[in-house]
């Protein structure tokens, strides 16, 4: 990696160059290391890609590549696909005018101040966090789908395989309690401070960005609360209206793409 320029931004925006970078790099270069994909993980793609499909909130070329791919993924009929069938309808857009996968990481909020420091996992994690919150906005049926589509295809794909040991020892432990679209919401954000929680300190930590239990008290003073021992308490339903707003379509910022 070489050092690009820093690029001032928001700290409290999510940015649609993060969102499209995490594509790029999820579709282009950590799947380009499963030359054939069969069995259960060709299950995690389609799903991963489904959910991509029907709620990834991006600009429309890249909506309608999200849309010819799964539509090409439901139609494989074999076992197994090839990497480079896949890679080919992800770069031949050439035949589908108006579709198109943008090249490159640009990472804007998700910028480390090191190359090895946030970037894929800060984007992965805001990615989710903005599919779950498109679901509960599209009035999506299923209250698990966005969340098993990542269980699964962190389980098959995600290159830090000990994050995705935890991670699916989180999901074994409580994904079934999920039943509504918005406890989705509330569960991945109280598994991901949970995460934060563990991180903190460890060698893996930008010492730009702390990890914190988040939202912290100055984004969302009502988030917070104490209970009658002293002891910090969030106020969920304060969370959840933050949540909905902070990941919703409208308030992703269009900074930085190429
Ligand atoms: P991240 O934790 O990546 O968060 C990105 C952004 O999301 C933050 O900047 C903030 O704006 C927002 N945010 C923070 N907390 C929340 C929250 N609770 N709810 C909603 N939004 C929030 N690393 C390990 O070393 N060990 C692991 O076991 C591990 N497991 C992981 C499992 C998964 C599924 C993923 C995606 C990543 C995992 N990682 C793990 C990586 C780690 O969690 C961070 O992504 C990485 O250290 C980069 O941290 P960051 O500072 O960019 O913030």
């Amino acid at each position: 990696h070489t050092q690009e320029p820093w690029k001032p931004f928001n700290r409290s925006r999510v940015y649609m160059a993060d969102l499209e970078s995490t594509l790029h790099y999820s579709l282009r270069v950590e799947l380009a290391a499963h030359t054939v994909i069969k069995g259960g993980a060709l299950t995690s793609l389609r799903e991963y890609v489904s959910v991509l499909a029907k709620y990834f909130p991006g600009r429309p070329v890249v909506t309608n590549l999200l849309k010819s791919l799964n539509a090409w993924l439901q139609n494989q009929t074999g076992d197994e696909i090839s990497y480079e069938a896949l890679r080919e309808i992800l770069d031949n857009t050439a035949q589908s005018p108006n579709t198109a996968l943008p090249e490159g990481e640009r990472w804007v909020a998700c910028q480390g101040s090191q190359p090895h420091f946030r970037r894929y996992p800060c984007g992965m994690w805001s990615l989710f966090h903005v599919l779950t919150v498109q679901a509960k906005d599209a009035g999506g049926t299923d209250p698990k789908e966005v969340l098993s589509a990542m269980r699964s295809y962190v389980h098959s794909f995600f290159g830090c395989r000990a994050c995705a040991e935890h991670f699916e020892v989180m999901a074994e432990e409580s994904l079934v309690e999920v039943d509504t679209l918005s406890s989705a919401v509330l569960w991945l954000w109280s598994r991901h401070n949970r995460v934060n929680n563990r991180l903190a300190g460890a060698l893996s930590e930008d010492p730009n960005f702390p990890k914190v239990q988040w939202p912290s008290p100055e984004m969302c003073p009502g988030c917070h609360s104490v209970k009658d021992n002293g002891e910090h308490r969030w106020s969920q339903p304060q969370v959840l209206p933050f949540l909905m707003s902070y990941f919703s379509s409208s308030s992703i910022l269009a900074d930085h793409l190429e």
